[in-house]
């Protein structure tokens, strides 16, 4: 693994973790809000993706990922910058946004929900990543949904049937494990979700993520989606977790 690569996996992983027992903790050491954060600016910043362009193909295009990262992930982090500018909102953590979101102007939800979203969803895809779950993961999922294929019918019966834009999640909710979508940008951290939880695995599943090459046919996006997905992140999101 490539430095950049093993720190951004490390700072997102610990920013995660610290979410997840958000009272235990000191909120300065949430570490996924720094990544995100110039400490020279106080402004939030586009991370570099973990990987080339084309490292995805020939599942996603190298075009489709570089105007997903510098077009679409850029804008939501300058339209949350411009939104928060000037207010007692600038300064605070993504994830403390994220979590009081229904108190916030929308501009707050739809950009600071995709640039997390943007973060992460970068972050659980690879390289030759696919294959299928292994250990706690592999076992959980078994033992919520019957079997892997199950869950990935699941899921994809998830990403299919949200309408228009928006995201399909496998989260924990509760200790368990839960599929679910949000429309637009939000997402489960937001405390307007329906399905409240931490994210392990999240498809994009609006057309930007796909139409240039798939055009109309979101199912074949999702079903070779699953050849990058990075389950060895997604365990260790799991277990860091549960
Ligand atoms: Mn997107």
């Amino acid at each position: 693994m490539k430095r950049r690569d093993f720190i951004l996996n490390s700072l997102l992983l610990t920013g995660l973790t610290t979410f997840s027992s958000f009272s235990k903790v000191n909120v300065n050491n949430n570490l996924l809000d720094k990544t995100m954060r110039s400490t020279m600016n106080g402004k939030f910043e586009l991370p570099p993706l973990p990987y080339p362009y084309d490292a995805l193909e020939p599942y996603i295009d190298k075009w489709t990922m570089e105007l997903h990262h510098t077009k679409h992930h850029q804008a939501y982090v300058n339209n949350l910058n411009k939104a928060i500018e000037g207010t007692e909102m600038a300064g605070k953590s993504l994830e403390d946004l994220l979590k009081n979101v229904s108190k916030a102007p929308v501009a707050v939800r739809n950009n600071g929900g995709g640039h997390w979203n943007h973060t992460f969803f970068w972050n659980i895809m690879k390289p030759n990543g696919g294959g299928a779950p292994s250990g706690e993961l592999a076992n959980a999922i078994n033992s919520t949904f019957g079997s892997f294929e199950n869950f990935k019918k699941t899921f994809f019966d998830a990403a299919m049937g949200r309408f228009g834009s928006g995201w399909a999640w496998l989260l924990l909710s509760n200790g368990k494990l839960v599929v679910a979508s949000t429309p637009n940008q939000d997402n489960p951290l937001m405390d307007i979700a329906e399905v409240k939880g931490i994210p392990i695995l999240g498809l994009d599943v609006w057309e930007h993520a796909y139409y240039l090459k798939y055009q109309n046919r979101r199912n074949e996006y999702i079903e070779n989606w699953w050849n990058v997905v990075n389950w060895d992140e997604v365990s260790r999101l799991f277990l860091q977790n549960k």
